[in-house]
Order: C-alpha cells, then structure tokens, then sequence
C-alpha cells in the first residue's frame, strides 16, 4: 500500500485556527480513528529539547500539541503528554523547567491530561526506552521541524530519540558518533517503537544550524501528518530542499524496509509539495560534506574538518557546555571557557546544548579553499 502523507497550511498558532488544521492534517489521511481506536491509551509525544518559551521555535509548540490532544480527546483516548528532557554529558535539562517554560504543563493542566516522566525504563536490544511506551497502547508523535547538525533533519524519526532513557543518551553519543552509526541507532529506535502516527509543527520550523538557540526559525507555515514516519521525513526532506536519501536515516530505513522515500511513491494529500517549497533552508555548516562523493570523502576526510568554536563575547560562563561534553574536553581558564580539540570527537552536544547560542562550527581551511 502507498504511504500517504498530508501538508495543510497554518500561518501561525492562533486558537482555534491551528486546532482545527491539525485536525485537517489527520482528517486528510483517514482520520484518526484509521490510526488510533477509539478509547485507547496514547502517549503523545512532542520534541522538547530544551527549557525555552515557544517563540524561540526550538521546541514543538504546544498549541500544536494541544490540537493533537483534542482530536484524540474527540475520539474518548486516555492520554499521556511526555518527553525525556534532553541530556547532553553529565548535563541534564531539568525535565520540570522544560515543561514549564515550553508551554506544555499549562496545555496539560488546561485540557486535563496527564503529564509523564520518563523515569521508568526497559532494555531493548542495546539501549532502554521508557516504559510509558509499554503502559499506553499508541504512541503519537509530534515533532519539530528543524535542521540538525549531526542529522541534517530532525524529524519523525529523530523525535524518537527522547524515548531514550535519561542519561543513557550520552553513553548512544559517545558509542555512536559517527553520523551514520547514530542513524542507525536512531532507526533501531524506530523498529522498536513505530508512532501510529506523526504530526509535524512547521508553522515555525529551523534552518541553519539547528536543533538548538544556534538554528534560525523559518516561517514554513506548515503542518505535516502521516502514519509511515519515513515517508514524514522525506516529505520534510524535499520541502527543505535536500534529497530524501541526503538523511542518512531515511537512507538506512529504506535499506531495512521500513518505510517509503521515493516521493512518487507518495501520495501527498492537501497542498500540493511544488506550492509549498520556498527557497531551500540554510543547512547547517556541518552538512556540506556529504555534497561530496564518499570515495573522495574517505581519503580527504582528515583535512575537511568542522569544529566547535566558543565565541566569547556571547559565553555567559554558565557551565552547561562543560557538563554536556561526553569527552569532559571543555574546561574554564583565566575567566574563559576552551575546548581541547585533541580529544573533540565533533558530536556538537556542546553547541546544542549552549542556551546563548555562544558556540558556532567552524569549517577547517581546506573545507573552505574547496567551497564546502
Ligand atoms: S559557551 Fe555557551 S554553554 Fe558554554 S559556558 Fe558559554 S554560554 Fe554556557
Ligand atoms: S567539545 Fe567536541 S566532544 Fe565535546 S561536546 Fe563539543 S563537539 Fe562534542
């Protein structure tokens, strides 16, 4: 059977107007009782990164959340709202701030469904996700349309990263910190636990060098849904302006068979995909090495490097970055803060996790001599 995948425009997160397109997005693919029966337990799961208001566009936006809970609401669902705060090293987002200053402790306290931590977890294969995917019957996911540093895209399938037990996610960063070793754990996820179905928030998606304060928030304007999350991300893929296949994820899905990257084998419900592409998004700085081939990759790869580089007119000195380093390479002397590059291992959780977006990646001499 054909995936199916649906793009509504929303211009901004005006009530009732964005309920009612997110219930558009789903009517359009079935409607939600062609995912999730009616009276089940759900766990809607949006992508909170970290503690910031919404209009920074780093987290998904609760409005957006609180349509999907409507519409499950409609239908009798027992919901859950949850997400694993993001952890970067020893560093840990207090998971109470997050859903505070995201907005999505009020959503929940307003509409009267219950908000869960990931405390509890299960081993799987060679990593633990939270039980809440064991104690609810369906899994919704709702992400946040960004770029990614290390992932080109965040997405449906990335948003599953947050089912990861708590700290554990440092030991997946320092085991797998080659970007396609960490898709490839981040498709294990995806096999372990399929969403019934994603709706992505791109009213405000990321460009530049997302997912965290570094990226640039992009009007989009855009609602995206669909129950094949691979099919999801290649949609988003060539909004973006980037082949399906440029996301190693999607890349290493397709080889599994688990899901649908050749957009003609799409069927793309409501606006048409040639009516929504604007110009293609800023990428992120790290992302132009894969324009080149991979055999030229392999032998030049040493010399095209791209590094974390702390600006210190912008450092506030607040420490996160020292505790999200997995390597502990980051370090405070004379008042200022350093990384030693000797033992970087270029998984970019220090510029992620920097809340004064003090850190930007900077290309080596030759990556720039050759125009990468
Ligand atoms: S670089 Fe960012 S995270 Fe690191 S100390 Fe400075 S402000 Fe904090
Ligand atoms: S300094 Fe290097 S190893 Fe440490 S968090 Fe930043 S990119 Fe990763």
């Amino acid at each position: 059977m054909r995936s199916q995948v649906s793009i509504v425009k929303c211009a901004d997160y005006r009530q009732p107007q964005v309920w009612n397109k997110v219930k558009e997005s789903i009517d359009l693919i079935g409607g939600i009782e062609k995912f999730v029966p009616s009276g089940s337990s759900v766990l809607v799961k949006p992508n909170l990164l970290m503690a910031t208001p919404p209009e920074t566009g780093v987290d998904t936006h609760p409005e957006v959340v609180r349509g999907v809970i409507k519409v499950l609401k409609e239908i009798g669902c027992k919901i859950y709202v949850g997400d694993g705060p993001s952890v970067w090293g020893r560093y840990a987002e207090n998971v109470d701030s997050v859903y505070e200053q995201s907005g999505i402790k009020r959503v929940c306290i307003e509409e009267g469904v219950e908000l869960v931590r990931f405390d509890k977890r299960r081993w799987r294969t060679h990593f633990p996700l939270t039980t809440w995917i064991d104690e609810t019957q369906y899994l919704v996911s709702v992400p946040k349309f960004k770029t990614h540093e290390f992932t080109l895209l965040t997405g449906a399938i990335k948003n599953l990263y947050g089912l990861v037990s708590g700290t554990y996610k440092t030991e997946l960063h320092k085991q797998y910190f080659e970007r396609k070793s960490f898709s490839k754990i981040l498709v294990d996820i995806y096999e372990q636990k399929r969403p019934a179905l994603s709706v992505v928030d791109g009213i405000v998606a990321m460009e530049g060098d997302g997912p965290g304060t570094s990226g640039k928030p992009r009007q989009l304007g855009l609602l995206i849904a669909g129950p094949d999350a691979v099919a999801v991300d290649s949609v988003m893929a060539v909004i973006m302006g980037v082949k399906p296949l440029d996301v190693f994820t999607n890349k290493e899905a397709k080889a599994r068979g688990l899901g649908e990257t050749d957009i003609n084998n799409i069927d793309i419900l409501g606006e048409r995909l040639a009516d929504v592409r604007g110009r293609p998004f800023l990428l992120p700085v790290t992302s132009l090495r894969s324009r080149i081939p991979q055999p030229i990759v392999n032998i030049i790869k040493k010399f095209i490097r791209y590094r974390p580089v702390i600006r210190h007119e912008d450092c506030s000195s607040c420490g996160v970055c020292i505790e999200a380093c997995p390597n502990k390479i980051i370090s405070r002397r004379n008042g200022k803060t350093y990384i030693d590059y000797s033992r970087c291992i270029y998984c970019f959780c220090c510029q992620e996790s920097c809340p004064n977006s003090a850190i930007s990646i900077r290309k080596s001499l030759l990556a720039r001599l050759v125009g990468l």
